[in-house]
């Protein structure tokens, strides 16, 4: 759909968006932002409260991206908020230890038992990027494994996504890439651990690691099969590699302790962020003590950030983390089942074609009627049909993430009344979706 079908739908975002592009690539500060696989105006946001946005324009949206994850609580939570409050008065950043990321790191620690340590970053990007070098550090090796549809961050040598098969050297996938960077990544399809046992016995001694998202988010949302990550940890332990969890999407997300909290596969590293910050610049690694010993200034393995554990991002993750109890997730569990009945119902009613996939409270719908295990499977859904029921939605109020490709995220602020906008404005996007062409 070219943006031209859009015009005067949003017209304060459009005027932004045209500012925007002037001085910023694209007009936007992250791609999926620009609603490029859907075409249209992006909405400029002004404020946020519990389960709504509202825009430029004024109008209010039911939000269910939730900032791509972490705004859990729903947004503007007043605790979250007092507690940033609190802590800006003393200051923003002070450039030395302060007890702030210590309670924030005691936390994570104390929620997740196979996280020993943990270093405090700024991005999940920083803190993937970290993990990798920490494990080629440790290891000795240069490999990694990662697997197409995974996402885990702008990284370079992680960029690579595309190629099949066993011992396929991944190509860069975009420009600034290197051959070089791109060369040490092995891309295998997810959730085949033959593909993993191969890619092991033909690089003996040279795979440093395995990183996957715990649960994919970033091709829809694609759930590990049954012994998928246990096979992985298996497949890294017998070859002398480690295990690196991805839990920058799920962490403290689908459940208290993660994804982890759901499955207990035990990891060498861990990654996080989204949820750990409160909506702020917050990200962390960490994992077996022994591992995180060969990080500078205790070992060898430099890295370090001048925001890293910032005394206002730590304040509002730890509020958010503390007021993350049974009953929050409960809630968050709740609401996005009955959301997701709402859709199954109102797509079936039109007989459209579509597989609802959950992981946890995380869930997507692909317009396909095939289980989605892998990113080819992702590929093969009829994402037209995904644009034409995300515009209905959003011109009915309801906030989509705008892909067909990304997890649908909920917060324990989605009450009664937001699930009834969802509900009241279904049945046209299901009719939009049924009625879309290619
Ligand atoms: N890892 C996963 C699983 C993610 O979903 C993301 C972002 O969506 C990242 C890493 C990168 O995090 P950030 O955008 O904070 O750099």
């Amino acid at each position: 759909m070219s943006e031209l079908a859009y015009p005067y739908e949003a017209p304060a975002s459009q005027a932004l968006f045209d500012r925007a592009a002037a001085v910023t690539p694209g007009g936007v500060n992250s791609p999926v932002r620009a609603f490029g696989a859907v075409g249209g105006t992006p909405r400029f946001m002004v404020s946020g409260s519990g389960p709504y946005l509202t825009d430029a324009d004024g109008r209010e949206y039911v939000d269910l991206v939730c900032s791509w994850g972490p705004m859990i609580l729903g947004h503007a939570h007043p605790e979250v908020i007092a507690a940033v409050q609190e802590a800006v008065a003393r200051g923003t950043s002070f450039g030395t230890p302060a007890e702030g990321e210590v309670a924030l790191a005691e936390a994570m620690v104390e929620r997740v038992a196979p996280l020993e340590e943990v270093r405090l970053v700024s991005s999940g990007t920083e803190a993937t990027m970290s993990a990798i070098r920490l494990a080629r550090g440790f290891t000795r090796r240069t490999k990694v494994i990662k697997f197409a549809g995974c996402y885990h961050g702008h990284v370079d040598s992680l960029l690579a996504a595309a190629g099949s098969g066993v011992a396929t050297f991944a190509l860069p996938d975009t420009p600034g890439v290197t051959g070089a960077q791109a060369s040490d990544t092995i891309v295998l399809p997810y959730n085949d651990l033959e593909a993993v046992h191969a890619a092991f016995a033909a690089h003996p001694g040279e795979i440093a690691c395995v990183i996957t998202e715990a649960s994919p988010g970033n091709m829809g949302v694609v759930p590990p099969l049954p012994g998928f990550n246990q096979g992985l940890k298996d497949a890294c332990a017998a070859n002398g590699a480690l295990f690196v969890s991805d839990e920058v999407m799920t962490g403290f997300r689908t459940s208290r302790a993660g994804w982890y909290g759901v499955e207990g596969v035990v990891p060498d590293l861990m990654t996080f962020g989204k949820v750990m910050g409160g909506g702020f610049p917050a990200a962390a690694f960490g994992g077996r003590a022994d591992v995180m010993a060969h990080l500078a200034p205790a070992g060898p393995v430099y890295q370090a950030g001048t925001l890293s554990g910032n005394p206002v991002a730590t304040a509002a993750g730890l509020a958010q983390l503390r007021l993350l109890d049974d009953a929050a997730y409960e809630k968050v569990d709740a609401v996005s089942a009955q959301i997701q009945s709402l859709v199954t119902e109102a797509l079936g009613k039109e007989g459209v074609a579509h597989t609802l996939q959950t992981a946890s409270n995380m869930f997507s719908v692909f317009f396909t009627d095939r289980p989605v295990r892998n990113y080819e499977d992702a590929k093969a859904q009829e994402s037209f049909r995904f644009t034409a029921f995300f515009h209905s939605l959003l011109s009915d109020g309801v906030y989509l993430p705008p892909s067909s490709f990304e997890s649908w995220f909920v917060s324990a602020a989605h009450d009664e009344r937001a699930v009834q906008r969802i509900a009241d404005a279904l049945p046209a996007a299901a009719r939009a979706a049924a009625e879309a062409t290619a």
